[in-house]
C-alpha cells in the first residue's frame, strides 16, 4: 500500500485508489479486510464507514467509536490509512483523536449547505484531507458550493467523489451516473482530482468493474470501491461489495497501462479535430437561425392569438425528425433529448418576444 500524500494535487500523475467496506462490522471484518487490502500495491487507503447514513430508520448505524479505536491500532499493525464519513462536527474531532487524517463528506451531507457549514468550522485548521461526495440530486452547483465552502475553510486537500445521482428512473442503476455532470465539475474545477465510487452508482457487484472501467475511459483520477472480506454476509449495501479478489482483477483493468499517444497519430488527429471544430461552428449558426425563426414565428402567433406551445405541431416534428435521425443513424433516445433541449429553448423564446 502506498501511503496518502498529504497532498493530493501534487501526485495527479498517479490514481488514487480507495477500497474497503462500507461499514465497520467487527473488529476481525476489519483486520481480515485491512489484510486482503495492505497487500495490494497499488491501494492508496482503506474506507470504512463508522456512522452511517440510512435512508430510513432501524437499520444498522453504525459502530461509533469503537470502530475509530480499531481503525488506529490496524493502522499501526499494517502501516495503512484509514478514511470515514463526517456528518457532523463531533465526528471530525473523534476522528482527530484517532489519526484518521482523510474524511469524506456523505452524498446527503455535501447536498445541505448548513451541515457543510458545520463541518467546515470543524475542520478548519485541522490539516485533514476531504473527500467530497456528489449531493444526491444532480445539482453541479450544490457539489462545487460544498467545495467552494471547504476551500474557503482553508483545506488545501480536497477531492470530488462521484457516487451518481438519486433519481425516479435511475437506468437500471443504484444511482443515475449522469457522467456529464461531473465532466461539468471537472471543467469548473480543473484543480481538483475527482474518483468515481462505481459501487454507489451500481449498487450490483456486475456494475462495479464496467462503471469503473467507464470511468478509466474519462480519465479520473482514481476510484473508491466498497470491498469486504465476504460481501454477501455485509450488514449494508450486501449487493454491491467486492470481494478482495474480483476487487485486484478490476484494478488490474483499471491500472492497466495506456499507450502513449505516438507522435503520428497525434498528427492524424489534428485534421479530423478541426473539421470537428468547423462543425461545431455551423451547428451553433444553424442553432442561431433556427430561434431566429422561432421569434418571427412568436410574432405571428402573439398577433393572431394563439398559444406559444402547439402539440400537434410538437408531435409531427418529434416524428418527422426520428425518422430522419433514423436513417441517418443517429440514436434516438439521444435525437429526442437533444430536440427537447431545443424546443423548450425555442419556447422560452417565444414567450419572451
Ligand atoms: C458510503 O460511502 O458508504 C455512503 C454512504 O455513501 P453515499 O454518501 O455516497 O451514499
Ligand atoms: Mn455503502
Amino acid at each position: 500500500m502506498r501511503i496518502f500524500a498529504s497532498d493530493l494535487h501534487e501526485k495527479k500523475m498517479e490514481k488514487t485508489i480507495i477500497a474497503g467496506p462500507c461499514s465497520v462490522e467487527s473488529r476481525e471484518q476489519l483486520r481480515e479486510v485491512t489484510a486482503a487490502l495492505a497487500a495490494l500495491p497499488q491501494v492508496t487507503m482503506i474506507r470504512a464507514g463508522v456512522w452511517k447514513p440510512r435512508t430510513r430508520p432501524g437499520a444498522f448505524e453504525g459502530l461509533g467509536e469503537p470502530a475509530l479505536r480499531w481503525m488506529q491500532e490496524l493502522s499501526a499493525e499494517f502501516g495503512v490509512s484509514y478514511c470515514c464519513e463526517v456528518a457532523r462536527p463531533e465526528h471530525v474531532v473523534l476522528c482527530q483523536q484517532h489519526g484518521i487524517g482523510t474524511v469524506w463528506l456523505g452524498a446527503r451531507t455535501t447536498g445541505n449547505p448548513f451541515m457543510v457549514e458545520e463541518l467546515c468550522a470543524a475542520l478548519r485548521g485541522s490539516g485533514m484531507a476531504v473527500l467530497v461526495k456528489n449531493p444526491t440530486s444532480p445539482d453541479v452547483r450544490l457539489w462545487l458550493g460544498a467545495i467552494e465552502r471547504l476551500q474557503q475553510a482553508g483545506i488545501a486537500d480536497l477531492t470530488a467523489v462521484h457516487r451518481g445521482f438519486a433519481m425516479y428512473h435511475t437506468q437500471g442503476y443504484r444511482n443515475a451516473p449522469l457522467w456529464e455532470v461531473a465532466l461539468e465539475l471537472r471543467r469548473e474545477m480543473p484543480e481538483v482530482p475527482i474518483l468515481c465510487d462505481p459501487s454507489h452508482i451500481g449498487g450490483r457487484r456486475d456494475l462495479v468493474a464496467p462503471l469503473a472501467l467507464a470511468a478509466r475511459e474519462l480519465d479520473y483520477d482514481g476510484l473508491t470501491v466498497e470491498v469486504h472480506p465476504h460481501p454477501e454476509v455485509a450488514w449494508t449495501d450486501t449487493a454491491q461489495q467486492l470481494d478482495p479478489a474480483a476487487f485486484a482483477a478490476l484494478l488490474e483493468a483499471f491500472l492497466a497501462p495506456r499507450a502513449e499517444m505516438p507522435d503520428e497519430a497525434d498528427s492524424n488527429l489534428t485534421p479530423l479535430r478541426q473539421q470537428m471544430d468547423d462543425v461545431d461552428h455551423e451547428l451553433l449558426a444553424l442553432l442561431a437561425r433556427r430561434m431566429q425563426l422561432s421569434r418571427s414565428i412568436a410574432d405571428i402567433k402573439h398577433r393572431q392569438g394563439m398559444a406559444v406551445y402547439q402539440s400537434k405541431r410538437w408531435n409531427d416534428v418529434v416524428a418527422d425528425r426520428l425518422q430522419l435521425a433514423a436513417t441517418l443513424g443517429l440514436d434516438s433516445g439521444f435525437t429526442k433529448e437533444l430536440l427537447e433541449k431545443i424546443h423548450a429553448e425555442s419556447v422560452r423564446v417565444q414567450m419572451e418576444s
